[in-house]
């Protein structure tokens, strides 16, 4: 293995998986897109079918420059249990982006990157108490809660935390809904607030998240609306209440601009109506899915095939794939419409499509890809399929049931970015 020296500190402890290899530099003027064909390409003449994927870490600077442009005043930490690859934290850390931990292991892997622990920020409101303690001792300060036997762990085991009061977001709409799990009532944050400031903990502000992948950009402003209550009543408990979390909820796919424009402009204008500038007001937000999802393609092959003959002489088509609902595509059943992947394959006129059902490799028959079927034409054993857009909540959901490999991924950067990286002290 070749040890990666580019642009970072050495994490102590740092193992093989950890750092897995260099990046690829891209030769001037090749997309990674051309990497992933190219890659189709050398393994199929050497006669290999396994599925891979490409991190384009230079998407990552992109997202940035935009989430910047729509948002000026939200400072962007980014969640990293949305893909937690080494080498795109690094380029986030590079790019100056803070980050939103979840987990002691998260904690751990963003400090070792050199990142200092204010630029962290602990946002799971229910922590277990060993990973509380970790965050006390490297100094990381922000904190999210939603319950008073979360208060009372805090006030023990971390007491000089600055804490955000999460609260929940009961009318919005998203792919992987997180109000159900977490946030307080808006009722019960005035005993909340009272109770921490009974137990000597400061609460700095408010969070909430609207859902990944939010379909009601509407729910922004009703949260930020509920959260000036909150800072309302924290001021009248007695709190310095100074730090707004949005959470997330943003769009990562390719064609969801629109309505992440939308978003924005329901964002910017609820915070100059509810925290106009001049309050002072700290404004954040956690951000994984609008960063990563882009980030990565995967190119995966089927590995067999089956046809059958439907009443009335339709033709079905069952294809079983080398990568499934227990490998990367485990967010795919979530999805409100199935992704059509692009086809691999010259067709010397416009090819006849046929309802296909897509399967992965394990022997469980809960292993596909969408509950319905997608249109695709006739393919044969060997044969490649792209899915773009799986950068978020992919291969970090991986697991090897049935003793499939996890799915290489190769990161992939430009010579710009690569200075970039070279030039971070
Ligand atoms: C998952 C999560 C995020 C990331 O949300 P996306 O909408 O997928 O970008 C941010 N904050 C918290 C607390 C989360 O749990």
């Amino acid at each position: 293995m070749n040890t990666p020296s580019v642009g970072r500190r050495e994490p102590p402890g740092a193992s093989e998986t950890l750092w897995p290899s260099e990046p690829i530099t891209l030769a001037p003027e090749t997309s990674a897109r051309q990497l992933v064909l190219k890659k189709i390409q050398e393994l199929s003449i050497s006669g290999r079918h396994d599925a891979f994927m490409v991190a384009d870490l230079d998407v990552l600077a992109s997202r940035h420059r935009t989430f910047l442009q729509a948002l000026p005043r939200v400072q962007p930490f980014y969640a990293v249990k949305c893909n937690s690859r080494p080498w795109l934290l690094l380029v986030l850390a590079a790019l100056g982006t803070g980050f939103d931990c979840a987990s002691q292991g998260e904690l751990e892997q963003v400090l070792s990157l050199g990142v200092a622990p204010s630029r962290i920020i602990f946002a799971n409101p229910c922590k277990a108490v060993s990973h509380i303690r970790y965050a006390a001792r490297c100094g990381v300060q922000i904190l999210t809660f939603d319950s008073e036997e979360e208060l009372i762990k805090l006030a023990q085991h971390h007491p000089g935390a600055r804490l955000l009061l999460r609260i929940q977001t009961p009318g919005s709409r998203s792919t992987f809904p997180l109000h159900t799990k977490f946030g307080a009532h808006l009722e019960a944050c005035g005993h909340l607030l009272q109770v921490a400031r009974e137990l000597g903990l400061a609460v700095v502000g408010a969070s909430f998240h609207v859902g990944s992948d939010c379909h009601t950009p509407q729910s922004y402003r009703q949260a930020i609306a509920d959260c000036h209550s909150v800072f309302e009543m924290g001021c009248k408990a007695g709190h310095h209440m100074s730090l707004l979390n949005l959470g997330a909820g943003f769009p990562g796919i390719e064609g969801s601009e629109a309505r992440f424009e939308e978003m924005a402009r329901v964002v910017n204008a609820a915070l100059a109506q509810y925290f106009p500038e001049a309050t002072g007001v700290e404004v954040i937000a956690e951000p994984g899915r609008f960063y990563a999802e882009s980030v990565c393609t995967a190119a995966v092959s089927i590995i067999a095939k089956k046809a059958s003959l439907e009443p009335g002489g339709h033709r079905k088509l069952a294809y079983y794939l080398n990568e499934g609902h227990y490998g990367a595509f485990r967010v795919f059943l979530r999805d409100p419409v199935p992704r059509i992947p692009i086809v691999v394959k010259e067709f010397p006129t416009e090819p006849r499509l046929f309802p296909c059902t897509l399967y992965g490799p394990t022997c469980d028959a809960f292993d596909r890809l969408f509950s319905t079927e997608v249109q695709l034409p006739e393919l044969d054993v060997g044969d490649w399929l792209i899915f773009p857009d799986v950068g978020a909540y992919s291969s970090c959901m991986s697991s090897t049931f049935n003793g499939f490999p996890i799915t290489t991924v190769y990161d992939a950067m430009s010579p710009q970015l690569r200075s970039l990286l070279e030039a971070v002290p």
